[in-house]
């Protein structure tokens, strides 16, 4: 007969630690409120693994007001401007002119590790490795999680709120019935692709290219490994492509009259990355609430996974607080209306944002001129580019 489960109580059980889920037990814990943390990749794979790199103006503040610790600020690089670049000419957008406010370029996993090591350093329950994760009960005051530790233990965490902040394959959103949530989905006709290389910056800030071949992405990571993308098949397989095409495809899609060049160097990393959008609404079911990925994603265009993630625990952490210390239920039944009027914004400005700068196999003469006219409108308005500025860098919080 198989061992009972070790029973564990807590007030939240977090199934996640992803930027969600680390941020929204740091916040909590920081309100006095007990939380676990269940996670099924370790620490040094999510350490290793290259995803999101810009983070908004209020992320950058959560990180440092909230006492996670400086390193984004000291450490990432201060961007106040992207180029939009189109026709082979560049047209800098300046964030700090237009809205006055800038990004950062500091990586996602250096955001792991920082949201990490605040936990650790505070004492907090986070347990990487897990596996088995299944959630019961969750129309009930009291659902719980099982699951099975790295040391092969089963557990049963029973909580009052359980918070799905285990990514797009979220296994918390699978377990709403479908009859109670609605899925909006789209998936485009292109994806990423994207490489790592080993070369110094070819710009010192982002570059969106728009060309007749197609998309690009020039974007750094540090002195001297650069992140860059261009648009694809979905299908694409980036085995069968040497570093001399990937090299040749991105130029032809920067090349202009100034003799903009990329510095090449040698690519480590080839991935390719699928488009899709996506929300569940709503973001709550019983006791269950979802935050990030789990609930939404975006295409990368916008730079607005990473800091939608983010921004939805701000929200889910006010509204837990008030519930756990004051026992009032009105924010967290607001959570999910309220979380996502910015979702659907940054939907919005991710849509947007890939249909101007993407180029579609069918597309028509007329369509190629059209979105030529519609870059332009952005690149000589002022209003325009303040839109995009505004949403780029990021909404206020709360
Ligand atoms: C290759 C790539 C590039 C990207 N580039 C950008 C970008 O440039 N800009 C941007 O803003 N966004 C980008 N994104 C999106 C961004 O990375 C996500 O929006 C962000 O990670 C969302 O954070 P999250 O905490 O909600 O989810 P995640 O970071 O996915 O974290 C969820 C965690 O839950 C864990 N988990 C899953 N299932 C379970 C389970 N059953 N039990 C326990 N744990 C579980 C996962 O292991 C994971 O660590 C990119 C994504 C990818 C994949």
């Amino acid at each position: 007969m198989a061992a009972p489960r070790r029973r564990l109580t807590t007030t939240v059980g977090i199934v996640g630690g992803g930027p969600a889920g680390l941020m929204l037990s740091h916040l909590l814990s920081r309100a006095g409120i007990e939380n676990i943390v269940l996670e099924k990749r370790s620490h040094e794979t999510i350490r290793t693994t290259q995803r999101a790199g810009i983070l908004e103006a209020g992320s950058v503040k959560m990180l440092t007001d909230t006492g996670v610790n400086g390193r984004v600020v000291t450490e990432g690089h201060r961007h106040e401007g992207i180029d939009l670049r189109f026709n082979g000419v560049s047209h800098r957008l300046d964030f700090q002119d237009l809205v006055c406010e800038s990004v950062w370029l500091y990586p996602q996993n250096e955001v792991f590790v920082d949201l990490a090591a605040a936990r650790k350093r505070d004492g907090g329950d986070v347990r990487f490795s897990v596996t088995d994760t299944q959630v019961l009960d969750l129309t009930s005051d009291e659902p719980k999680i099982y699951f099975t530790d790295d040391a092969g233990e089963d557990f049963e965490l029973h909580c009052q709120l359980v918070v799905g902040a285990d990514g797009s394959q979220s296994i918390c959103r699978k377990a709403i019935p479908a009859d109670v949530r609605s899925d909006h989905f789209i998936a485009y006709p292109f994806a990423w692709f994207g490489i790592l290389t080993e070369a110094p910056p070819s710009a010192p800030e982002l570059i969106y290219a728009n060309s007749e071949h197609g998309f690009a992405l020039i974007s750094q990571r540090s002195g001297m490994v650069q992140r860059m993308y261009f648009q694809c098949d979905p299908d694409e397989d980036p085995s069968t492509w040497s570093d001399e095409q990937i090299w040749a495809e991105l130029q032809k899609r920067v090349d202009g009259p100034d003799g903009f060049t990329l510095k090449r160097g040698p690519i480590f990393e080839k991935m390719v990355l699928p488009f899709r959008s996506y929300v569940c609404e709503p973001l709550r079911y019983g006791n269950l609430f979802l935050a990030g990925d789990a609930g939404h994603t975006v295409p990368p265009t916008g730079a607005k996974g990473l800091n939608l993630a983010l921004a939805d625990v701000a929200v889910l952490a006010k509204a837990i607080e008030s519930f756990a210390t004051h026992g009032d239920h009105a924010l967290l039944d607001a959570y999910s209306d309220t979380a996502l009027e910015r979702v659907w914004k940054a939907q919005n400005f991710s849509f947007w944002m890939t249909s101007m700068l993407h180029s579609r196999a069918d597309q028509s003469s007329f369509e190629r001129k059209r979105i030529l006219g519609e870059l332009n409108s952005v690149a000589t308005s002022r209003f325009g580019q303040q839109y995009l500025a505004e949403a780029y860098t990021g909404w206020p919080h709360g």
